[in-house]
């Protein structure tokens, strides 16, 4: 079954925090961009040349914590009871 990452996010559920675990200084102005390319999640988009994230739907990979050679992407853990929870079974 070939299904699209909407579908597989729909697969998940999140109770998501108030407070933002992930902070990306979007004022970058690197030409790669490899933040839009990492995250399986789709979280990262170019609106207007600037990248926009989407904490909501995170699935807590933490690649993009890897992603930016500049250091412009905190990520970090949600608060205890916030997230994602994977359904198993
Ligand atoms: S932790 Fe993973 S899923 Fe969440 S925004 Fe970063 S790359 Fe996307």
């Amino acid at each position: 079954m070939n299904i699209g990452i909407e579908e597989r996010l729909g697969l998940v559920s999140f109770e998501v925090d108030k407070e933002r675990h992930i902070k990306v200084d979007t004022g970058c102005e690197c030409d790669k961009k490899a933040c839009l390319y990492f995250c399986p999640a789709n979280r990262f988009t170019l609106e207007e040349g600037k990248i926009k994230h989407d904490y909501e739907g995170c699935i807590e990979c933490g690649s993009c914590k890897f992603s930016c050679p500049k250091g412009m992407v905190d990520f970090n853990y949600p608060r205890g009871g916030y997230g994602v929870y994977y359904k198993y079974g």
